[in-house]
């Protein structure tokens, strides 16, 4: 009698322990963010923005319904016609700067830019430097680049439902003149040990519950990735990514779950004109779910760019290939 009294107090005692927990577990809400590819936004698509087309108008909606949104700026921004830009332009043999008049969309639809590309630096360091005063008075957010390179290697860092998410871009495709230095503005380049310190340090210093590596890589056209990217991208997920989405190789490329982690080597273009078969004007939108108790969950919403290369809407993707590390 004594002993079921004595179970029962020690039941009620718990209860409110258990509710708490079972209160916690219920909030363990999933984060939800949204990663496109490459967004050039010079040449046609600058243009149609110029008479008032809005090129992410088909996507809103998928953007606007995820905690973030993410692309990748693949071009400088600035004013390219004033003659001190045109004589800081790169000698190679694309070079992309966008009017600063595209800056109010990116700011509609993104929660952060990467500038870690190999496009960034089209103009120099110095245009680099003024298309971060445009996005700074434009109020886009950006990551992957900076005045320096302490702040290009800063993660975009958000709060969302009370967790700390750090999304980290690293450039890896050449010219390496485009990185950013000490005293020089420019991208974030994709050296092993950066990778690893940024990381480690989203998670220490800034207390990152979730990180996802945004890389810029990859050969172009080719539609696996090669054994660099995999070998970086295991890198990556062992230094304690939970996800690696990548870009750059005007096609999509494979998927991979590695530890359970997944890795999407490249989205493709999003926003980018000048291609001409299927695939380079084929891009995937990827929905990516994050939540500490689950596995990474995803959906792929497949994206085709028109005669301006122009994203429209191709719906849900039913059948993405995975493949095994090799
Ligand atoms: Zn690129």
């Amino acid at each position: 009698m004594k002993h079921s009294l004595l179970r029962k107090l020690v039941f009620v005692a718990a209860m409110p322990f258990m509710l708490a927990s079972g209160f916690s577990m219920a909030q363990e809400e999933s984060i939800r963010i949204v990663f496109v590819g490459d967004v050039m936004l010079d040449e046609l698509p600058g243009e149609r923005i110029a008479k008032g087309f809005d090129p992410f108008a088909e996507f809103a909606d998928v953007f606007k319904s995820a905690d973030l949104s993410i692309a990748n700026l693949e071009c400088a921004v600035g004013y390219k016609n004033q003659p001190q830009i045109k004589a800081m332009k790169e000698d190679k043999p694309y070079t992309f700067m966008a009017h600063p008049r595209v800056l109010p969309l990116l700011k509609k639809h993104f929660s952060a830019v990467s500038l870690a590309n190999n496009h960034s630096g089209d103009y120099g360091p110095v245009a680099f430097e003024g298309m971060l005063s445009h996005l700074d008075k434009a109020g886009v957010k950006y990551f992957g680049g900076g005045r320096n390179l302490r702040q290009a290697h800063q993660p975009a860092l958000f709060t969302v439902k009370g967790k700390r998410v750090a999304i980290l871009a690293y450039n890896l495709f050449l010219p390496r003149s485009f990185e950013a230095l000490d005293d020089r503005a420019g991208s974030a380049w994709g050296e092993a040990d950066y990778i690893a310190d940024g990381i480690r340090r989203a998670r220490e210093v800034h207390k990152a519950d979730f990180v996802v590596v945004y890389p810029h890589w990859g050969w172009e056209n080719e539609k696996l990735a090669s054994r660099t990217q995999q070998r970086l991208a295991q890198f990556m997920l062992d230094q304690g990514a939970d996800a690696v989405v990548g870009g750059h190789p005007h096609v999509t490329q494979n998927i991979q779950i590695y530890n359970g982690k997944p890795i999407f080597y490249s989205l493709g273009n999003f926003v980018f004109n000048g291609f001409d078969t299927v695939d380079t004007n084929t891009g995937w939108v990827l929905e990516l779910e994050l939540n500490a108790a689950k596995a990474p969950k995803w959906r792929i919403f497949e994206a085709r760019m028109d005669k301006w290369g122009v994203p429209k809407h191709k719906g849900l993707l039913s059948n993405v290939n995975l493949t095994q590390p090799k």
